[in-house]
């Protein structure tokens, strides 16, 4: 059954729904905090309600893949627990105190002041306190991150908008540091929010690295301000995204006059990571010969492997060749381009769910037209607020002989389950299991995607799981 997405209202239920498959798949602007904790010795200090964090924690970290902070765990975090005393009377002096306090008793690189919706209701003065620091040798910026502002997406760019602003040196002091041409400084990825971000980041700088770059990365181990630092001396930024963080690279362009190469999607398999390999090689001007002979290691070792399970996937008895996605937009782009591109499969609707503000979304869409398949102009991208539109849609359509896939939130597989199609989880949230240091990034990620598919649709087909 085919049917129009004009019959399905945002929020409706159909009969026996789960109601449940249309929960939270972002958080919360004050969920711009984990994009600090991802710096490593940067502690968020929160002037908002006792429950804000905890609100935050299960879309970004604890449902999303079973991460949690590093330097500082989330249950350390200093919070003034903003309660109704303070909507009545204020609660800036208790921050005050409270920061002085931090700053006292914990060992951190920097201090980022946040406040969340009734501080900032009530109107304290963050920056104020912020201020009380300058000049001192202790790093204290401040960043509104009201919820009622916008999402997670929002408040990450919030927190490094407000690095560049008020930490990172002004132009003037900037223009004695030194460029290095290979320095790429590495945005898109968002710390947390993407699941996959820790290997991501890691193998990424890795391909850089290989094909001649010095990766400049600020999130994960063994990186934190040092890296922050050098954000100045980059030779160009590479923004890694179909739109998160265009703000912040063109913010740097027009403060250090750096520019920036945009790669819209994030290279999974041989197709899109030899196609991003050869343009930021033209890009930088750098050495193609080296780049192409990286490309074909790489690819010759895929396709070792992919033959070394064809046979397997010829004969598996389910043999999914159309995909649903429900997700970022980051990881709807990335993953479309693998599985039509190398996988030949075809995509029945792509629904994005993070709130992608109206001026990008006309670009992204072109970005998804840009596959080899002739059907590529016909691909149908929605752009939704409504996370459960996805499940409305797949309950309503033909899904027989297992054929489709669907890739999303641990919400979509219970959508996934009610009908016994195979599913893969892509996105936050991701589920209440250990993502560890899985990614689907380059020439592997490629391969573990393809696993990952072709093992669930089989074990469906065995009945041995739902
Ligand atoms: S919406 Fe406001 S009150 Fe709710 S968790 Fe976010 S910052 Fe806190």
């Amino acid at each position: 059954m085919s049917i129009a997405l004009n019959d399905i209202q945002p929020g409706a239920c159909l009969e026996n729904d789960y109601a449940w498959s249309e929960q939270q798949r972002v958080a919360c602007a004050i969920g711009g905090i984990y994009t600090a904790l991802a710096i490593e010795r940067v502690l968020p200090i929160m002037h908002s309600g006792p429950g804000c964090q905890g609100n935050i924690n299960g879309v970004l970290a604890s449902t999303n893949g079973g991460q949690n902070a590093d330097t500082f765990l989330e249950s350390v975090i200093p919070s003034t627990n903003f309660c109704e005393a303070d909507v009545v009377f204020g609660g800036q002096e208790r921050l005050r105190k409270l920061v002085a306090d931090s700053v006292k008793y914990y060992n951190a690189d920097l201090f980022v002041i946040t406040d969340g919706c009734t501080s900032e209701i009530v109107g304290d003065d963050i920056e104020e306190i912020a201020n009380d620091y300058a000049g001192t040798g202790t790093k204290v910026i401040h960043v509104a991150l009201p919820g009622f502002k916008g999402n997670n997406l929002w408040g990450h760019s919030q927190v490094l908008n407000a690095i560049i602003d008020q930490y990172l040196p002004t132009a003037e002091e900037a223009a004695a540091i030194p460029k290095n041409p290979k320095q790429v400084n590495v945005f898109g990825v968002v710390p947390f929010y993407d699941t996959f971000w820790v290997a991501t980041l890691e193998k990424l700088e890795g391909l850089l690295r290989d094909i001649g770059f010095e990766p400049n990365i600020f999130y994960g181990r063994d990186k934190g301000l040092a890296a922050v630092d050098k954000i100045p001396a980059a030779g160009f930024n590479l923004l890694l995204s179909p739109w998160v963080d265009s703000d912040v690279v063109r913010k740097l362009e027009q403060k250090y006059e750096t520019p920036f190469f945009h790669y819209p999607a994030v290279p999974v398999g041989p197709s899109e990571t030899n196609r991003f390999i050869r343009a930021i090689t033209e890009y930088a001007g750098t050495d193609r010969i080296a780049a192409e002979a990286y490309i074909k290691k790489q690819e010759d070792r895929y396709y070792y492997y992919l033959n070394h399970f064809l046979r397997w996937i010829y004969t598996c008895r389910v043999q999914p060749r159309e995909f649903f996605i429900n997700s970022s937009a980051t990881q709807a782009l990335s993953l479309t381009r693998y599985l039509v591109n190398d996988l030949g499969f075809i995509p029945r609707r792509i629904f994005i769910n993070e709130d992608v503000p109206e001026d990008n979304q006309s670009r992204i869409l072109a970005d998804f037209h840009d596959l080899d398949w002739k059907g590529a102009a016909d691909i149908e991208v929605i752009f939704t607020a409504d996370g459960g539109l996805c499940d409305q849609y797949v309950k309503r359509s033909d899904t027989s002989f297992r054929k489709t896939v669907i890739l999303g939130t641990t919400w979509d597989e219970l959508t996934a389950k009610t009908r016994r199609i195979p599913f893969v989880p892509v996105s936050a949230p991701y589920g209440d299991v250990i993502v560890g240091q899985k990614t689907y990034f380059g020439y592997d990620g490629g391969l573990a995607l393809m696993q990952d598919i072709f093992n669930d649709a089989a074990a469906k087909g065995m009945g041995t799981v739902n």
